[in-house]
């Protein structure tokens, strides 16, 4: 096991969605956007973290149509070679040393971790009881971003963080920490890693999709509440400045490629 504390990114293939589910009120002419599947592993004495895991297996096998009814409008191309299982163990991460699974939220293009649970024999997936609950019970509007295959199924040693527990600090040592940051999803947080460099990210994860959402300029195609969503922001921005930390959107193709790729990383 990697005694350093480090934090890699990686790509999970990318999906081509309708421009309006990305930015509100635009690409009403049917314009599309190639946006990147983005995860992270963050490698910690205690055992390392999976944050997210980018796409399921099947999401590689395109007649499968894992993803359902949202593939009418969305498409998405995933190499097998970018599932997340595939990808540790070709950069010669041990799957046994996987202590946790953090999920931001349960939409379908953040699952792939919790889907091979079954890999992970000494994994727990954290979550937040809001999204639990949530993306097992979406309203209409939501039903086509939770592919429950993924994740309703026995056996996943699931923890639930409470309302009260905002704030997690997942090791004690405030390496990485989980905030409350609704609004895309019901119960999503965003994620404040501090490295020993002293260098701080903010993976906002989908409580911010892009720098210009962090910047205030747009708003997401996709939220449970706007209000929400902008308080979230503006917690995004607290957030950061109190841990001087670079905040990470979700999935923005342009901030994407300025960031350090796996094997490459953040210490
Ligand atoms: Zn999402």
């Amino acid at each position: 096991m990697s005694t350093d504390i480090r934090l890699y990114a990686f790509q999970c293939g990318s999906t081509r969605i309708p421009l309006r589910n990305h930015i509100l009120g635009a690409g009403l002419a049917g314009e599309m956007i190639t946006t990147p599947v983005i995860w992270f592993l963050l490698t910690h004495p205690r055992g390392n973290v999976i944050i997210d895991g980018g796409n399921p297996a099947e999401v590689a096998i395109p007649e499968r149509k894992h993803w359902g009814k949202i593939l009418e409008m969305s498409s998405v191309e995933m190499s097998p070679d970018e599932e997340v299982t595939v990808v540790l163990e070709k950069h010669g991460f041990d799957l046994a040393d996987i202590r946790w699974i953090v999920q931001s939220h349960l939409h379908l293009d953040h699952t792939g971790g919790v889907a091979e649970i079954d890999e992970f024999p000494n994994a727990q997936v954290l979550v937040t009881r809001t999204e639990y609950e949530w993306a097992h019970h979406p309203d209409a509007f939501n039903d086509m971003t939770y592919v429950q295959a993924d994740f309703v199924k026995p056996g996943v040693p699931w923890v639930l963080l409470e309302d009260f527990e905002d704030g997690w600090d997942v090791f004690g040592d405030g390496v990485l920490r989980c905030w409350r940051t609704p609004g895309h999803a019901a119960g999503h947080q965003s994620f404040e890693v501090n490295l020993p460099s002293g260098d701080s990210y903010l993976l906002a994860i989908d409580a911010a999709n892009t720098v210009a959402e962090i910047e205030g300029r747009e708003l997401a195609g996709i939220m449970v509440s706007a209000t929400d969503y902008t308080r979230s922001v503006q917690r995004l921005h607290r957030l950061a400045w109190r841990a001087d930390a670079t905040i990470v959107a979700g999935h923005d193709p342009v901030q994407w490629a300025t960031l350090k790729h796996a094997p490459d990383h953040y210490a």
